[in-house]
């Protein structure tokens, strides 16, 4: 069996469209874009930076996953049950709109778990949540709605963990790596440069690894 590796990209960043999913094609590896709008003083600033609605339909029709991210990329730590529940509906609404398939995996805002959006995602029948923890799990005994990850950037060394983690980990064990923009300009603390990404990737492609998007994990 083949050690799995699960890919995942959040934020909605402009080259995930222009540049990271056409590179993954390539590779024949597979990913979940995890999809946020923001609020309206964030699309002020940087509305060019975030994917359009035709580059998710593009990415989509490319056979990724797009997942939830939430509306606004409203911390779920501070909102009401409500208050999460219309950010998580929000994005279902939209991909209905935008004939995207209805999302079934969420990726938690800046990372923490959150009880009262994980009791919202099961009751809306959603597979799994990530959040941001770095550890390899097994994914018929782990809690699919407190998913760990390696959030990986340029500089904090994440990647190189988790390949010394996926190096050792059993093969019934699996891992997630969380980037974002490929580069980051809007949120330079979580770039990643596009040679580093490139060469992460063909790092997996060298140890053998199973490329997949989240839901794919539960799927098979
Ligand atoms: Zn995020």
């Amino acid at each position: 069996m083949e050690k799995r590796v699960i890919l995942t990209f959040d934020d909605s960043v402009k080259n995930h469209a222009e540049r990271v999913a056409p590179f993954l094609v390539t590779r024949g590896f597979n990913a979940t874009f995890f999809i946020t709008e923001w609020n309206r003083e964030w699309n002020n600033l940087h509305g060019s930076m975030r994917l359009s609605h035709k580059d998710m339909q593009q990415i989509a029709s490319m056979g990724f996953e797009l997942g939830n991210h939430t509306h606004t990329h409203g911390g779920s730590q501070s909102l009401t049950h409500e208050g999460i529940e219309r950010e998580i509906v929000y994005i279902e609404v939209l991909f209905q709109a935008l004939g995207l398939p209805k999302p079934r995996t969420f990726a938690y805002p800046g990372g923490p778990y959150s009880e009262e959006a994980a009791k919202i995602l099961k009751e809306r029948n959603y597979l799994a949540a990530r959040c941001v923890e770095e550890r390899s799990f097994d994914p018929a005994t782990e809690d699919p709605f407190r998913l760990p990850a390696y959030a990986v950037t340029e500089k904090n060394g994440g990647f190189t963990r988790a390949m010394e983690e996926f190096d050792r980990m059993e093969d019934s064990r699996c891992l997630i790596l969380v980037y974002h923009g490929i580069p980051d300009q809007v949120h330079p603390w979580v770039n990643t440069e596009v040679e580093t990404f490139e060469s992460q990737m063909d790092e997996l492609a060298t140890r053998g690894a199973q490329v997949l998007s989240l839901a794919q994990l539960y799927e098979s």
